[in-house]
């Protein structure tokens, strides 16, 4: 396996090379890949018959006709996707689950591998933004059994210098959000990396107590940033967003660009295609699922792999940068409410929020076409507007579809960073 260092010094080259230097790299992942998931793995024992020639070689040409690996494909067949033979290079293999509104939670094997090629990708997209690994960050992050602001050492690339001064700031999602404050105004923290929700949380809780803290920037993964959180950010913190594009299965897949137009695929680490309903290629411009075949998925191979998220095909980028490009994530369907024909509801916009006169808000689905808007009253210095609010919400969701509308004094303030401005709360 390449080493984190070397990887970083690639992806720092390979971001200027020209198309057909960067598909040779791909291939070059991609043919051991499929060699190893057709002889360890039962479930692609013929289903990468297509592009396999009968001296082992790979056939390119006919890589479009192997068939797309939905999520409830791998759902189904945990066990069958599992490959028999993990290639001990790789590193560690840990279980990961990730859960859908769309009904198919999903538990792939992650490697070593994938998780070395997400850090770094994570590491060029720092250095695109101009993040500064010497400071420190306070981190929300999964349960390790560590006390609150514990300090983890470096974030950036541990074996440079500079980055070797930087701390991460150890918290979890169940951490008390003034022990959160109270670590940022301490450490004198730069930067936070959290969800959204979280985002959110914090800014309503420093705003009601008058806490003056500062940060460059947020670093949010999960679900999208809205328009309103991130100029909560900027208001609340002065701080800037800085958003990314991941999932559990496949990685770290994209981040914004440099030049601030549009997002960038980590195409070192996976093969991205944009498709249509016919699974033909999407021209600029234009919107389709998107396919994801990572490169470090070597336990449990995702071959043509469709995560449930939908992009905008972009076109050459004003940067300069081959990496393939896309222009917006239409919708993240594992956490998007959809409308009765399947498509994704986009978020309400922030003209609905000043109609509403409502600041932080939580848009819960509780029917089968109800939906609850719990909102904290924020004063935007404008008359409030019942029916213009009604008049946007109907255009965003669909005709059926009712809303309730609900003040609230306190939304999770107190609970957790795991806030999500919208939730699914009907089962049927
Ligand atoms: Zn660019």
């Amino acid at each position: 396996m390449i080493s984190a260092q070397e990887f970083l010094a690639t992806v720092t080259e390979s971001q200027w090379w020209d198309e057909a230097k960067l598909q040779a790299w791909q291939r070059r992942l991609l043919a051991p890949l499929l060699t190893h998931a057709r002889a360890t793995v039962p479930f692609y024992a013929l289903r990468l018959n297509p592009v396999m020639r009968p001296d082992g070689s790979i056939n390119w040409e006919r890589w479009r006709e192997l068939p797309i690996l939905t999520r409830d494909d791998v759902s189904r067949n945990f066990k069958s996707m599992l490959s028999r033979r993990p290639v001990p290079d790789h590193g560690r293999l840990t279980d990961v689950s990730s859960s859908g509104s769309t009904g198919h939670p999903v538990t792939v094997r992650t490697t070593g591998f994938l998780n070395m090629m997400a850090a770094v990708c994570n590491w060029r997209a720092q250095q695109w933004a101009g993040l500064d690994w010497s400071k420190d960050m306070v981190a929300v992050m999964a349960e390790q059994n560590r006390q609150p602001g514990t300090v983890l050492g470096p974030w950036g690339p541990p074996w440079l210098a500079q980055a070797k001064k930087g701390r991460m700031i150890y918290t979890t999602y169940d951490t008390d959000n003034h022990l959160r404050l109270d670590l940022m105004a301490d450490r004198r923290a730069a930067y936070l990396a959290a969800t959204p929700g979280g985002f959110s949380v914090l800014a309503d809780m420093a705003r009601a107590e008058d806490r003056r803290i500062r940060l460059e920037a947020v670093l949010s993964r999960g679900n999208k940033a809205t328009p309103f959180i991130q100029q909560e950010m900027a208001e609340v913190f002065g701080a800037r967003t800085i958003e990314q594009y991941s999932s559990k299965e496949c990685g770290t897949i994209a981040h914004p660009c440099a030049a601030g137009d549009g997002w960038h695929v980590n195409a070192e680490a996976m093969l991205v295609e944009i498709l249509d309903d016919n699974n033909e290629p999407v021209a600029p411009g234009e919107e389709g699922r998107a396919i994801i075949t990572p490169f470090g998925m070597s336990a449990f191979p995702l071959i043509r792999y469709d995560q449930g998220d939908r992009l905008v095909q972009g076109g050459p980028c004003r940067c300069g940068r081959i990496l393939p490009h896309f222009h917006e994530i239409a919708g993240r369907v594992r956490d998007d409410f959809l409308r009765p024909n399947g498509e994704v509801i986009p978020d309400l916009s922030m003209e609905a929020r000043v109609a509403l006169g409502a600041g932080r808000w939580q848009v819960a689905k509780v029917g089968e076409h109800s939906y609850e808007v719990r909102y904290v009253p924020r004063d935007w210095g404008t008359a409030r507007d019942p029916a213009r609010f009604m008049a946007l919400f109907r255009q965003a969701f669909y005709d059926e579809a009712v809303v309730r509308c609900v003040e609230v004094t306190d939304l999770a303030l107190n609970a957790n960073a795991k806030f999500k401005e919208r939730t699914l709360e009907w089962h049927p």
